[in-house]
């Protein structure tokens, strides 16, 4: 099989940079996928730099995923040459835990198989995501794209769509609920679309008052500056639920204090370094509750993309060169992104050709 052309870091200091490798022979239920384009992600970030502290090197970021399937294995009877195709951030799982069982891959307890940074069930080698110019992957963990959405919007879809439609399907969010969504960055702008989608009132929390006319325009109800008290104050206790997207350590009681009697703030931003620990006093008079989500299983992916088709929903993108990614990067870490940067992959061709 022909070459892989991607980018990848070398350790934690290092810039993205090319990089080559041979991919896996097709197994028997396997397709092969050319990558169209790629989205970026927060995560990308935290993992290339070790944030997180278990990075395996070189790694090759990228998990919002689109491409064009060009072979599939001798057994693969889902997907056929030509097909449009996404893959998110999981590449397998151990397919028989409860959770795998439940449809619920990206809990399953016995570890599932990351796009990137995670090791091959089979062979034990380390799996290279989406900054590349193909990829192989199991059917089971490929999805459909519906036919009517423009290809590189749809690439965030899978994991910034995926992620901020689980938790919002998993607390009933709809009409008649206040929603709150904190961040508008990557999650956060799929979570205003999705929550104003599925009839919610949606209340934007940002710091950063340039964003507020994009907020009302992607489906926000209202747009708070969270560095405002007085603006904070006035909606003390009357969410049903908080989505926060923040990627950074912050002081969680300013939303909690927001919730209604029973509310949840669901976080799925996952800093580098700990939030300062949440006063208790905010969370049992009033029976709130804190929880943490993560990702999205396959079948709720799929629902999630032909949700998207129905409605019409794809990201914000800005479109960038595979050779812009480290600047990107950085006006990732400045919240400048409108607001997904998508890779187009063709630029990684154009550069190795
Ligand atoms: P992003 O595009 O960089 O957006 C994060 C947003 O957070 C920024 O645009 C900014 O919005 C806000 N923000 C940044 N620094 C802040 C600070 N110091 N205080 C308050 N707000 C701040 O990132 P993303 O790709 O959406 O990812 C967000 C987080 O989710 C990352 O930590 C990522 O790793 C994590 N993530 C988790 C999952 C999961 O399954 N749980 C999946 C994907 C990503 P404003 O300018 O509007 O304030
Ligand atoms: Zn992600
Ligand atoms: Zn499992």
């Amino acid at each position: 099989m022909k070459i892989t052309h991607a980018y990848a870091a070398q350790d934690a200091k290092a810039k993205l940079a090319p990089f080559e490798f041979q991919p896996r022979e097709l197994r028997e239920k396997d397709v092969q996928i050319e990558i169209l384009f790629c989205g970026v992600c927060h995560s990308d970030l935290h993992q290339a730099r070790n944030e997180w502290r278990n990075t395996i090197y070189p790694v090759v970021p990228g998990h919002e995923i689109v491409g064009r399937v060009t072979a599939v294995g001798t057994q693969a009877s889902k997907y056929k040459q030509g097909d449009i195709v996404g893959v998110g951030c999981l590449v397998d799982s151990c397919r028989s835990c409860p959770s795998c069982q439940e449809g619920l891959e990206q809990y399953c307890e016995n570890g599932f198989v990351g796009t990137y940074n995670g090791t091959d069930r089979f062979d034990g080698s380390n799996t290279y995501g989406g900054y590349s110019s193909q990829i192989v992957v199991h059917e089971d963990f490929v999805l459909r794209v519906p036919e009517n959405l423009e290809l590189a919007g749809v690439a965030p879809l899978l994991c910034a769509g995926i992620t901020t439609y689980s938790p919002l399907r998993h607390w009933n969010v709809g009409p008649g609920h206040k929603v709150g969504i904190v961040g508008l960055g990557g999650l956060g702008h799929m979570g205003v679309k999705l929550a104003h989608a599925m009839g919610a009132k949606v209340v934007l929390f940002t710091t950063s008052p340039s964003k507020i006319e994009d907020g009302k325009r992607l489906g926000a109800d209202e747009v708070v500056i969270s560095k405002d008290a007085d603006q904070m104050a006035q909606h003390a206790n009357s969410f049903d639920f908080i989505l926060n997207t923040v990627a950074a350590q912050h002081d969680l009681d300013q939303f909690t204090t927001l919730l209604k009697r029973d509310g949840t703030m669901t976080l799925v931003g996952v800093p580098e370094h700990s939030h300062p620990s949440p006063a208790v006093f905010n969370l049992i008079f009033k029976r709130r509750s804190i929880a943490g989500s993560l990702i999205g299983g396959i079948a709720e992916t799929q629902e999630m993309l032909d949700f998207c088709g129905k409605h019409g929903i794809t990201s914000d993108i800005e479109m960038i060169d595979m050779d812009y990614i480290n600047e990107a990067y950085e006006r990732m870490l400045k919240s400048d992104v409108k607001y997904r940067f998508v890779i187009d992959i063709k630029s990684l061709r154009k550069q190795v050709a």
